[in-house]
């Protein structure tokens, strides 16, 4: 019984910025559960690597080119996949990006407006595109992928634009699952802790950041892609299924301190 909630066998799954990283690894996550995976990523070369990666690793999965800031284009994919698959049970909003190490006096109008639109209005667009769809079907669940940036301010690096972002995911995600719980829709968000990935790579080039880092997280280690997708998985199964309008933090403790 237990281990059936965790099968994802039938379902269809889009995951956006899922050429790699995080993203990549909750692809491969719902593949290896059973789901047809579809990522979704503006840059088709990245797209085609991860399917590549995720074809020698036993998956077949598709690929699409999608910019999440662009509304438009989110509502013609979630029509274009829901009529080319019959539905999607599964949508991952976890395109992001960073920018971080801009102090907020500095921060320009563009820098602001750029990392909002894809980490704020592009989760928007997304859920509000598939959940039309979801809605009117056989419901579906919904993982944002926020950030702890949206519980804590992070140090030593500057980056305002992006933990408000984060926060407003998290917000959104408990008012989207109030307005849809009763309609089959569940909508819950992950919180990762710095995950070694590209996005975090900018560490590298400042001298002590990462001992910061480490010294502020109890477990004093960064987190892996697939300990996020984990959570995914989870809450994107029937595992979850009492679960909506959840922040699941995966910190290494960051956020008890
Ligand atoms: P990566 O940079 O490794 O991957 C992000 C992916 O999203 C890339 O393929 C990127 O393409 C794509 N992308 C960027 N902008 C868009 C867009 N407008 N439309 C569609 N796809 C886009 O990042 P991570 O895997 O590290 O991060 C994934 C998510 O996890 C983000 O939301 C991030 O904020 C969040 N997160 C990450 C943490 C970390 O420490 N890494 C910690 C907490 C949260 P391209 O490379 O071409 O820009």
């Amino acid at each position: 019984m237990f281990a059936e909630k965790l099968k994802l066998d039938g379902k269809v799954a889009v995951v956006t910025g899922g050429g790699k990283g995080i993203g990549l690894s909750c692809v491969q996550a719902l593949a290896e559960f059973g789901a047809r995976v579809i990522i979704a990523d503006i840059s088709p070369e990245i797209a085609a690597d991860g399917q590549r990666r995720m074809k020698e690793a036993g998956h077949d999965v598709d690929i699409r080119e999608l910019d999440v800031t662009k509304p438009d284009d989110v509502e013609a994919l979630a029509a274009e996949l829901n009529e080319s698959y019959g539905k999607v049970d599964i949508l991952v909003a976890n395109a992001g990006i960073a920018r971080s190490g801009v102090a907020a006096e500095d921060t320009t109008d563009e820098h602001w407006l750029n990392v909002n639109d894809v980490n704020y209005n592009g989760v928007f667009w997304c859920n509000r595109a598939f959940a039309r769809h979801m809605l009117k079907g056989g419901g579906g669940a919904i993982v944002n992928i926020g950030s702890m940036s949206g519980l804590i301010s992070n140090r030593p690096q500057k980056q305002t634009y992006y933990n408000a972002a984060k926060a407003g995911v998290h917000q959104m995600t408990s008012s989207l699952a109030a307005e849809w719980a009763d309609r089959g829709v569940r909508v819950n968000a992950v919180a990762p802790t710095y995950i070694e990935t590209e996005m975090t790579s900018y560490r590298h080039d400042n001298a002590g950041m990462i001992d910061v880092w480490l010294r502020d997280t109890p477990m004093h280690r960064m987190g892996q892609t697939h300990e996020i997708a984990s959570v995914v998985h989870f809450l994107a199964s029937d595992a979850s299924s009492l679960m909506t309008g959840a922040t699941v933090v995966a910190d290494g403790g960051f956020t008890c301190w």
